[in-house]
């Protein structure tokens, strides 16, 4: 009990100590101006308007501007929405196929397991969001249905609305697309998928680095001390966006959160190749060019991801049903 104990404690520690970012803001820009090239010709074109095309990449910082607050009610609601550290949950005996894609009945599965397993919660809690693993998988699902549903009701705008509600409509689409952006990109970062999130902690039979500055040098620093990205490079690699496959399963049927949580494994089976590469020196200044490729990949995974969701919340965007019967009786009313 006293080594569970002593383990938590560690654990709580490296929670209290998260870093404030995942790519930088230029990063998570690239991510975005790449994300929109991959969108084909048939998707709304007020989207690729030149203040659109900004705005979007603009946004691709605004939900790490939020974490830029003291206040500790926002720090609790937003900053566990920006990783998922897929290894404490084997603290909460929960395994990646249980997890329900409704954010609440996971906080219930965490719950549950905290009272069964008498896991105690740390006394320096100030924000209230330690012992969790985080919550990204359902923030990109939740965010994705947010932008569904602006599709949905820009599309009912667009046949019976005015002018200023298709104007008001098109604004939150492109709101929407860049909120949805910054989890998205975050997740493209493998150390947003691990405990291992600044340094490797706990056992270490590898040796690999726990340097506290190593996940701001993946965030940027790295390019911004060799050289940046090549953005043209990179869109040259891009695929078309596609739409993206819904299990059968109708326990998983809400919005993309399987999609979204398998994207996330991915990433997080990536923390110890992007370790070994800092070991061997392939991260260095001195010797960049295996760690750049690595890096650039995974700007570029991340773009193909958001892609796919912006892309696959236009299709499947249904009719909003209760605006049109609304407009309907609007429009009998004026007449
Ligand atoms: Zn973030």
């Amino acid at each position: 009990m006293a080594h569970a104990r002593a383990f938590l404690c560690l654990i709580l520690i490296f929670w209290a100590t998260k870093p404030a970012n995942a790519w930088d803001y230029e990063r998570h820009r690239l991510i975005n101006g790449l994300a929109l090239k991959s969108l084909p010709k048939e998707f709304p074109r007020f989207v690729l308007l030149p203040t659109n095309l900004e705005r979007v990449k603009f946004l691709a910082g605004e939900p790490d501007r939020w974490r830029n607050t003291r206040d500790r009610g926002l720090r609790h609601l937003n900053n566990p929405d920006h990783y998922f550290d897929v290894e404490y949950l084997e603290l909460y005996h929960i395994k990646t196929e249980t997890l329900s894609h409704f954010r609440y009945r996971f906080v219930e599965q965490m719950a549950n397991a905290r009272s069964k397993l008498k896991l105690e919660l740390p006394e320096a809690n100030a924000d209230h969001i330690k012992n969790y693993p985080g919550f990204l998988p359902w923030s990109i699902n939740e965010h994705y249905l947010k932008l569904l549903s602006a599709f949905s009701y820009l599309k009912v705008f667009e046949e019976m609305g005015t002018q200023q509600e298709i104007k008001n409509a098109q604004a939150n689409v492109i709101y929407r697309m860049g909120i949805l952006s910054h989890f998205v990109g975050d997740t493209s970062q493998p150390l947003h998928t691990t405990k291992h999130f600044n340094g490797w902690t706990g056992d270490n039979p590898n040796d690999y680095t726990t340097r506290r500055s190593f996940h701001s040098w993946i965030d940027g620093k790295f390019f911004i001390n060799t050289q940046p990205p090549n953005e043209v490079k990179l869109q040259k690699q891009l695929r078309p966006a596609k739409l993206l496959i819904r299990p059968e399963s109708k326990e998983l049927a809400s919005g993309h959160f399987q999609a979204s949580l398998n994207y996330i494994l991915k990433q997080h089976e990536l923390v110890v190749p992007l370790y070994q590469l800092d070991k061997d020196g392939h991260l260095s200044e001195d010797s960049p060019d295996k760690g750049r490729l690595f890096l650039e990949k995974q700007l570029l995974v991340g773009a193909q991801m958001l892609g796919d969701l912006w892309f696959t919340a236009w299709k499947e965007a249904p009719p909003d049903r209760f605006l049109q019967g609304y407009l309907a009786k609007r429009k009998l009313n004026n007449k």
